[in-house]
């Protein structure tokens, strides 16, 4: 079959490959309506069918790791020939982009890198001009300063934008430095592969031969079993004899990631922990404007600070805010302007702007900030490890809510609304002596009020 001839046989027969992938990988209906009812044959070049899918790139990344290789062979199922498969994002190339455009990832020694993901292209402000400051000299010194350097904050702050950064700088000043960027899940699946294949040997000369380790979302390290942790701690200890950089990225502190060896977390604080937090406004326009310059874009100074007054907390949705509206014009052949940014978002902008502060927030920001599950944090148990956690949740429901006391004793699970205020009276003496508590306050503030 020609390209062509088979590129027509997949888009005629597209509906029942995506059934025969359900019955043979016996898929559950929501994911089949999830993941693959909204997928399409884009084109077919040199043998490798494009498909779109639209939606995120988070959701894009998942498709690739879970699918691609079902959606293979089901295409050979019904076509009986084989082809590569490589997802793509709708509006991955709209509108025209810039030479830096975010959509294609690079290959640098085996490692898949974002080659926007520079620090050239990481806007600096006073949410994360130290984690950019220590990653820089890392980047420059690797081994030698701080190690590991553990990088922390919320969801689409900039963790993966900065890793990379590190990677693609080392790699320009050395492109025979053996660098490793993964991430904790993809460390775990090459692991389980080792064993199954009874191949430890090029496991361990794959991440132990590693100049530079960067490993990203190590929270999930509490999923895996005891084996990753296991092997994170002896390749940890083998890389850093010898002075390797290792780097993780978390999108929380080493203390709160559930279920793992205390050896484990002590080597995490071994190095330089930082944090990231969400952008000021100036921020998030100066990175509103850097991403317009990088994809040529050319957008009034109103319709930035709109967007930039609108979505607070995550970048990644700032980012998708403007391409949204830029869409938006293009598909309408209308002109970017205030009007059109305000009708753009209207939906959407709900998920956007911030949540109003309640004790039942405050209740779950707390619990996840410790570690806790919301059930332990509103129960009777009296350890230390809970108890703690729970004044503290006591003293922000009284300082941020207009909640009743009887309303709060009820969302912390207390009969008795004195208890709360032994528990906020409490926090408010403490804090006059203890700078950490005043810290962990502060931070905890941030996160239910990201724009402060
Ligand atoms: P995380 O890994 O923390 O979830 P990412 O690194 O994936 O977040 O960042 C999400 C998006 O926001 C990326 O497109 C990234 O380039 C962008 N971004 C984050 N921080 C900055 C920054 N300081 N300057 C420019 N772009 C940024
Ligand atoms: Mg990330």
């Amino acid at each position: 079959m020609t390209d062509n001839d088979f590129y027509k046989k997949i888009k005629d027969n597209w509906q029942d490959i995506l059934l025969v992938l359900k019955d043979l990988y016996e898929l559950p209906e929501v994911s089949y309506k999830t993941w693959l009812l909204p997928l399409r044959p884009d084109s077919f070049r040199d043998g490798t069918l494009s498909v779109v899918y639209p939606g995120d790139r988070l959701g894009l990344g998942y498709i690739e790791r879970k699918y691609k290789y079902c959606l293979i062979k089901s295409i050979e199922t019904v076509c009986a020939e084989k082809c590569e498969v490589t997802f793509i994002c709708e509006g991955d190339d709209i509108p025209a982009p810039g030479k830096n455009s975010v959509s294609s990832y690079i290959t640098v020694n085996g490692n898949r890198l974002n080659p926007v993901y520079t620090f050239d292209n990481f806007v600096v402000g006073n949410s994360n001009k130290f984690a950019q400051a220590v990653s820089l000299a890392v980047a420059e010194s690797p081994g030698e300063l701080y190690n590991p350097l553990y990088i922390h904050g919320g969801v689409g702050l900039g963790k993966t934008h900065l890793m990379h950064a590190i990677a693609l700088f080392i790699l320009q000043n050395d492109p025979t430095a053996q660098v490793l960027y993964t991430t904790c899940e993809s460390f775990n699946n090459d692991l389980l592969d080792a064993i199954r294949n009874k191949n430890n040997y090029s496991f361990r000369e794959k991440y132990r031969n590693a100049d530079i380790l960067l490993i990203d979302d190590i929270q999930f390290l509490s999923r895996g079993g005891e084996y990753i942790q296991e092997e994170i701690f002896n390749t940890f200890n083998h890389l850093y004899e010898l002075k390797k950089q290792i780097v993780f990225a978390s999108d929380r502190p080493p203390k709160e990631i559930d279920n793992i060896d205390d050896r484990i977390i002590s080597r995490f604080l071994q190095g330089i922990t930082v944090e990231i937090l969400p952008p000021d406004y100036e921020t998030r326009i100066a990175i509103l404007r850097k991403k317009e310059e990088l994809e040529n874009y050319n957008v009034d100074a109103e319709v930035i600070n709109y967007i930039a007054s609108k979505v607070k907390s995550n970048i990644r949705e700032l980012e998708g805010a403007l391409k949204k509206v830029i869409l938006y014009a293009k598909v309408n052949n209308r002109e970017i302007n205030l009007a059109l940014a305000e009708e753009t978002l209207k939906d959407h902008l709900s998920s956007y702007t911030e949540q109003e502060i309640t004790s039942v927030r405050i209740r779950e920001v707390v619990a996840e900030h410790f570690g806790l599950k919301v059930t332990d944090l509103a129960s009777e148990k009296r350890n230390k490890d809970i108890a703690f956690p729970r004044h503290v949740a006591m003293y922000l429901c009284c300082e941020l809510t207009n909640d009743s006391l009887k309303t709060i004793a009820r969302v912390l699970g207390k009969k008795d609304h004195s208890t709360i205020i032994h528990g906020r009276d409490k926090i408010i003496k403490d804090m006059k002596t203890d700078d950490e508590l005043r810290g962990k306050i502060e931070i905890l503030k941030k996160k239910l009020s990201p724009s402060g």
